[in-house]
C-alpha cells in the first residue's frame, strides 16, 4: 500500500492515527534539531516532522539529504501542530516520521514548483509535466474537468447521446485548411483531420440520432492569432425537428446551468441582439456587455460642416469614455498613437472633452460650436466629465477600429471584470461574406447553414443581404458558441454550392455523400458548436486557452514538449508514397 491518506486529506480527527502517506518533496526545512517536510500531491500539502527527540539519527541524516521533487513514502502519527497554518485545509495537524522510503530521485527542476514560478513560459512548456504540478495549472486542468463533466450530465439530463465521429475524414470547409493525413494503403490519397464534424452529425440526424453531442477534437490548419490552437476542443451538438428558437433555448439551458454550479450564479434569460445591431452598436459580433460605452453614430449631426475628413467619411462614430474628460493633453496624445498604431489602423482620432462646467473642449473646434458638440453628446450619451473619442472612414473599418479602442479603455478602466458574467445571443447573422480580395462570396458560418426563410430568391439578386438562421453565443466579449439551422434539402443544398463557386461536380465529389444522404428523408435540423477551451477559460475568470490545455501547442503550432511537428524517415516517406520537394 502506497497510501492510506492523500496529502490533502488529514485533519485533527485523524490525531494519534498512523497513516502512511506518499509525495513529491515540496519543501525541506531544516533547523538542525528539527526538519520540517511539505511532502505534495495532486490533493494537497501536508507537513511532516522529524525531531532529535522522536526520531532517529539515521533517519534525520537521510532526510536532510532529500531534494526537492523526490518522491518519497513515509509512515507516521498524525499529530496536532504546535502553530496552526489557518492557510491550508491541513494546518491544523503535522505528521511525526516513523519511517521515511524513497521511491525515486529527482534531479533538480528547472523552475520552481511554486505558485508564482521563476519559470518563463518557454521553459514551463518544455517541462509541461513539471508544470502541471503548480497549483494554478492542476487547478485549471481541474476546472475543465468539472466543465466538461457537468456539460456531459446535463446534456444527458436533457437526452442528448454522445456519439464519437472518425477523426480520419475528408474535408469540413469551416473556413480554415485541413490538416491532412497521407493514406499508406491507398497511395497517393489523403485524409482530412475534421475541422469539425459537421457534416458527420447531419448524417447522424439523418440516421434518426435526433440529440447528439461530443466533446470533440478539431483541427484547423490556420496562422494562430494569440490564443488559438491548432488542435482544440468543441461541444459540438445537433437536434433534428428544431427551430432557431428550440436550439436558442436548449443551450441557453446549458450555460445557465454551468454558471449555476461553477459560480452559483442564477442567470436571467439571455438578451439577443441582431448581427446588424451588434455590428451598429459595438462594432463587432461579439460584444462584451459589461460595460456600457455603445457607438454613436455621428453621420447626421457632425457631416456637412466644414470639416472634410468626416465630410468624406463613410461613417462618424464615436464612444463616450467615462471620466475621460480629465485626461491630460499627453494622455490624449498617446490614445491617439494608439489608435493609430498598425494593429488598429485608424489614420487619426477626433476627440471632445465634456467638461464639468458644461462646456466642450475638442479637437476640431474650429469647426464645430457648443451646440454641435452637444448634439454629439447626446448621441453618444456622453455626460460631464466624459471624453468622447470619434473615428471616421470606411463603415467596416471603423467600426473594428472603435471596438479596438473601446475594448482597450474598459480593459484600462477595470470594466472587464472576470468575475461578471454577461451572455448574450447574437442572432440573423449575413449568410455569406464577401472575401474582398478575391470578390467571391463564401459562407459566413459554413455552406450547410441555411437562409432565412424566404430569402432564397435575394440569394440570386443580392446575395450579400440575406440572412441567415445562424447564431453565436457570445460571452464577456468572447464568441463561445456558434451554430445554424441547417439545409435539409438537396436542392436548396445544390444551389447553396452553386452561389459559393463549386461546380456540381465539384460539390458532388466533396459532398456528394451528404447530398445523397438528403435524399433520403432527412430531417429539419440545426446545431451549434461551443468552444470548451475558450469556454473554460472564461467561466475560470481568464482569457488565455493555453493555460486550460495539458500539452498546449505555441504560436508556430510546435510543441516543444515532445518536439512536434518532426521529420520522419525516408523509409516512412517511402511507405508511404510521398517525396519531400
Ligand atoms: N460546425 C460549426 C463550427 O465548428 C458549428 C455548428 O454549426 O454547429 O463552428
Amino acid at each position: 500500500m502506497y497510501r492510506s491518506n492523500t496529502c490533502g486529506d488529514l485533519r485533527t480527527s485523524h490525531i494519534n492515527k498512523e497513516v502512511v502517506l506518499s509525495g513529491w518533496v515540496h519543501k525541506v526545512r531544516d533547523k538542525g534539531f528539527v526538519i520540517w517536510i511539505d511532502l505534495r500531491d495532486r490533493y494537497g500539502i501536508t507537513q511532516l516532522v522529524l525531531d532529535q527527540d522522536r526520531t532517529s539519527t539515521e533517519l534525520l541524516e537521510k532526510v536532510k539529504e532529500l531534494g526537492r521533487e523526490t518522491v518519497i513514502q513515509i509512515k507516521g502519527l498524525v499529530i496536532e501542530r504546535a502553530s496552526k497554518n489557518p492557510n491550508i485545509p491541513t494546518g491544523d495537524i503535522e505528521v511525526l516520521v516513523t519511517e521515511l522510503q524513497i521511491l525515486n530521485e529527482s534531479i533538480l527542476p528547472p523552475f520552481t514548483i511554486e505558485d508564482d514560478t521563476d519559470g518563463g513560459e518557454d521553459i514551463r512548456m518544455k517541462y509541461r509535466y513539471l508544470d502541471i504540478r503548480r497549483n494554478p495549472v492542476k487547478n485549471n486542468l481541474m476546472f475543465r474537468h468539472k466543465v466538461s463533466m457537468e456539460v456531459r450530465k446535463y446534456l444527458s439530463d436533457q437526452g442528448f447521446i454522445e456519439v464519437e465521429t472518425p477523426y480520419l475524414i475528408k474535408s469540413t470547409p469551416e473556413g480554415a485548411r485541413d490538416f491532412v493525413v497521407p493514406s499508406r494503403m491507398n497511395e497517393g490519397q489523403f485524409y482530412a483531420l475534421p475541422q469539425s464534424p459537421q457534416t458527420f452529425k447531419q448524417l447522424l440526424m439523418v440516421g434518426g440520432m435526433d440529440k447528439y453531442f461530443q466533446i470533440v477534437k478539431c483541427f484547423r490548419d490556420e496562422d494562430l492569432r494569440a490564443d488559438r490552437q491548432p488542435e482544440f476542443t468543441q461541444i459540438d451538438c445537433e437536434m433534428a425537428f428544431v427551430e432557431q428558437e428550440d436550439i436558442l433555448n436548449a443551450f441557453e439551458g446549458l450555460t445557465k446551468h454551468l454558471l449555476k454550479e461553477v459560480h452559483g450564479i442564477d442567470s436571467q434569460d439571455f438578451p439577443r441582439m441582431t448581427y446588424d445591431d451588434a455590428m451598429r452598436l459595438y462594432g463587432n459580433d461579439k460584444p462584451d456587455i459589461r460595460f456600457g460605452m455603445e457607438f454613436g453614430e455621428l453621420n447626421t449631426v457632425a457631416q456637412h460642416k466644414d470639416f472634410n475628413v468626416f465630410n468624406s467619411a463613410e461613417l462618424v462614430v464615436g464612444i463616450a469614455v467615462p471620466g475621460g474628460a480629465s485626461y491630460t493633453r499627453k494622455e490624449i496624445d498617446k490614445l491617439i498613437d494608439w489608435v493609430r498604431r498598425p494593429q488598429v489602423g485608424a489614420k487619426g482620432m477626433v476627440y471632445v472633452k465634456c467638461n464639468e462646467d458644461g462646456t466642450y473642449k475638442s479637437s476640431v473646434d474650429k469647426f464645430y460650436n457648443q451646440k454641435d458638440l452637444a448634439k454629439w453628446a447626446e448621441v453618444t450619451k456622453a455626460k460631464t466629465g466624459d471624453l468622447m473619442c470619434v473615428l471616421s472612414g470606411n463603415t467596416n473599418e471603423t467600426r473594428a477600429q472603435l471596438s479596438a479602442l473601446r475594448m482597450e479603455l474598459a480593459e484600462r478602466l477595470g470594466l472587464r471584470k472576470p468575475d461578471e458574467f454577461a451572455p448574450l445571443w447574437v442572432v440573423d447573422f449575413p449568410l455569406l461574406e464577401l472575401d474582398e480580395e478575391t470578390g467571391h462570396y463564401h459562407a459566413m458560418h459554413h455552406p450547410f447553414t441555411s437562409p432565412k426563410p424566404g430569402q432564397l430568391e435575394l440569394l440570386e439578386t443580392n446575395p450579400g443581404e440575406v440572412k441567415a438562421n445562424a447564431y453565436d453565443l457570445v460571452l464577456n466579449g468572447n464568441e463561445i458558441g456558434g451554430g445554424s439551422i441547417r439545409i435539409h434539402d438537396k436542392e436548396i443544398q445544390a444551389t447553396m454550392f452553386k452561389h459559393l463557386g463549386f461546380t456540381s461536380e465539384q460539390a458532388k465529389a466533396q459532398f456528394g455523400f451528404l447530398m445523397d444522404a438528403f435524399q433520403y428523408g432527412a430531417p429539419p435540423h440545426g446545431g451549434i458548436a461551443f468552444g470548451l477551451d475558450r469556454l473554460v477559460a472564461i467561466l475560470g475568470g481568464q482569457e488565455t486557452i493555453r493555460d486550460f490545455i495539458a500539452f498546449p501547442k505555441n504560436n508556430s503550432g510546435r510543441d516543444v514538449m515532445i518536439d512536434a511537428p518532426a521529420i520522419i524517415d525516408d523509409e516512412q516517406l517511402k511507405e508511404l508514397g510521398l517525396k519531400l520537394m
